[in-house]
C-alpha cells in the first residue's frame, strides 16, 4: 500500500522530486538541511520507533555510512538527488538489500556552461576588475588579457561534462584536446591525446572533469603544474581532491599559472553560511590573497534546470523501484526490469527476492515459485548481491503468504518483497 511508504528527505530536495513522491500517496517528511551523524541516527531511531522509514533521499552532504544505515532496519531504497554517491556506503547497502539511485547526467550541461563562463572570465581577469570597481578603483588594463578564440582547451576526463564542454568550446573558436583513460570518440574536431603530460604541455586552459578516485587524488600537483604552459589557466569543477591546493598556490604566486577557478574543495562546509572551515589548513587565506582566482561554493550543477531535472530523474527511479521493483539506474544492484504490471492484471503478483550470490539459490527459489504459474522471471547479479524478479499469475493472498514465508526461510535471503 503506497500510503504505508514513509520517506525522509534531507538537504532541501527539489520540489519536482517531492511532488513525484507525494503524488504516489507516500508519506514524505522533508528537511531543509543535512544532519550530522549523531542527529541523523537520533532522527532515524525516532522514525523507526513510531512510523519507520523506507526511503531516505539526500544530496551530497549527508553521510549514510554503516553506523547510520544500521539504524534504518526497514530501509528499502536511497535516492541521491545529485551525481556522486561516495557519501553512501554502497556495499553495505547492497548487502542489506537497499538499492541506491542517483542522477548521473542531469546537471552536465550546467557545469559545462559554468566552465565556459570561467574560461572567458579568467582570460579577461573579469573577477579582479569587478572586485576593483566594487572597491571604487578604475583600473583599465589590456596587458595579459586575451581572447579565447584560437586558444587550446585541454579537457581531462571526456565524459558527460567534458564532452559537452568540448562542443561549446569549439563553437567559440577554441581548439580542443582531451585526455581520458579510455579511448573515446572525439566530437567535432576535438582530438584525444595519449598522455596527461601531452595535454598539459599544449593547453592554454586545463579543465578537470574526472571522478573522485584514488588515481585522481592530487592528479594535478607540483609536477603537473610545472608541465603546464607558462601563463596558462587551471579550472577544477570536478572534485576537490583532484588538485593539490598548496601546489596550485605556489604555481600562481610564481606566475606560472595566470589564473584558476575552483568550484570544489578537499573539504567543504556542510551548509550555507559557514565559509571555508579550518580543515582547509589555512589555505583559504592564501587562496583569497591571490589575483585572478575564481572561488565558487560547488555551484557547477546549481541551476534551476539541473535541480529540477535531478528531482524528476531520482523521484521517478524511486517510484519505479518502490512500486515495481525495477532497478534500472541503480548504482549498487544488478539492473533488472520486467514490463510493468497494469491494473487489469489484478491476479498477478511480482515477487522480488534479493539474495546472496551463492550456488544453488535459483533451484530453491524455483521449487517455491514452481507451484504457481510463473509468467516471467529474470535475475542478475552484481558482486555478492543477486536480484530476482518474477511475475506470478493466478495467485491468491494465501499463496502469496506461503511464497513470502518460504522465500524468507532461505538462508541466502537478503530481502523479499511481494508487489501486486
Ligand atoms: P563521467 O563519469 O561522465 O566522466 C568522467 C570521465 O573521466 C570518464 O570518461 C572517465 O573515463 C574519465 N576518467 C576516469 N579516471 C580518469 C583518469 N585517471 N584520467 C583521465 N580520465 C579519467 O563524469 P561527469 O558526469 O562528466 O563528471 C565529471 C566530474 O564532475 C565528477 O567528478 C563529478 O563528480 C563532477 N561534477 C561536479 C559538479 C559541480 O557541481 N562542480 C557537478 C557535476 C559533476
Amino acid at each position: 500500500n503506497t500510503q504505508d511508504i514513509k520517506i525522509l528527505l534531507l538537504e532541501n530536495v527539489n520540489q519536482s522530486g517531492k511532488d513525484i513522491l507525494t503524488a504516489q500517496g507516500y508519506q514524505v517528511e522533508a528537511l531543509k538541511t543535512s544532519l550530522p551523524e549523531d542527529q541523523l541516527i537520533e532522527k532515524i531511531r525516532r522514525l523507526t520507533q513510531y512510523r519507520d522509514v523506507h526511503v531516505i533521499g539526500i544530496r551530497s552532504k549527508t553521510k549514510l555510512n554503516e553506523k547510520v544505515l544500521k539504524e534504518a532496519k526497514n530501509l528499502l531504497v536511497i535516492g541521491c538527488f545529485c551525481i556522486g554517491t561516495n557519501q553512501v556506503n554502497l556495499e553495505y547497502a547492497a548487502r542489506h538489500g537497499i538499492a541506491v539511485f542517483n542522477s548521473p547526467f542531469a546537471n552536465s550541461r550546467s557545469v559545462a556552461e559554468l566552465v565556459i563562463a570561467e574560461i572567458i572570465t579568467l582570460a579577461r581577469q573579469l573577477g579582479d576588475r569587478s572586485n576593483e570597481m566594487h572597491r571604487g578603483a578604475w583600473n583599465k588594463v589590456s596587458s595579459k588579457c586575451w581572447e579565447i578564440r584560437g586558444k587550446t582547451l585541454g579537457i581531462v576526463g571526456y565524459g558527460h561534462i567534458g564532452s559537452q564542454l568540448s562542443v561549446l568550446a569549439e563553437a567559440m573558436g577554441m581548439n580542443v584536446i582531451y585526455y581520458d583513460v579510455v579511448s573515446l570518440m572525439a566530437l567535432g574536431t576535438a582530438r584525444q591525446v595519449p598522455t596527461l603530460t601531452s595535454l598539459l604541455n599544449q593547453a592554454d586552459f586545463v579543465t578537470l572533469h574526472v571522478p573522485e578516485l584514488p588515481e585522481t587524488k592530487n592528479m594535478i600537483s607540483a609536477a603537473q603544474l610545472a608541465e603546464m604552459k607558462d601563463g596558462s589557466y587551471l579550472i577544477n569543477a570536478s572534485r576537490g581532491t583532484v588538485v593539490d591546493i598548496p601546489a596550485l598556490i605556489n604555481a600562481m604566486r610564481s606566475g606560472k599559472i595566470a589564473g584558476a577557478a575552483l568550484d570544489v574543495f578537499p573539504t567543504e562546509p556542510r551548509a550555507n553560511g559557514d565559509y571555508f572551515n579550518n580543515s582547509l589548513n589555512g589555505w583559504d587565506e592564501d587562496l583569497r590573497s591571490l589575483n585572478n582566482i575564481i572561488l565558487t561554493p560547488h555551484i557547477g550543477g546549481s541551476t534551476e534546470e539541473a535541480q529540477r531535472a535531478i528531482g524528476i530523474e531520482v523521484g521517478d527511479a524511486l517510484v519505479r523501484y518502490i512500486n515495481q521493483g525495477v532497478t534500472i539506474g541503480s548504482v549498487n544492484m544488478p539492473e533488472v526490469n520486467l514490463r510493468s504490471l497494469t491494473s487489469e492484471e489484478s491476479d498477478y503478483a511480482r515477487v522480488i527476492f534479493i539474495h546472496q550470490n551463492v550456488p544453488g539459490v535459483l533451484r530453491r527459489v524455483n521449487e517455491i515459485l514452481g507451484e504457481h504459474n510463473v509468467d516471467k522471471q529474470i535475475s542478475d547479479s552484481r558482486g555478492d548481491c543477486a536480484y530476482l524478479m518474477a511475475d506470478v499469475s493466478n495467485v491468491q493472498t494465501s499463496d502469496l503468504r506461503d511464497i513470502l514465508e518460504n522465500l524468507e526461510a532461505l538462508s541466502s535471503r537478503i530481502l523479499t518483497r511481494v508487489l501486486y
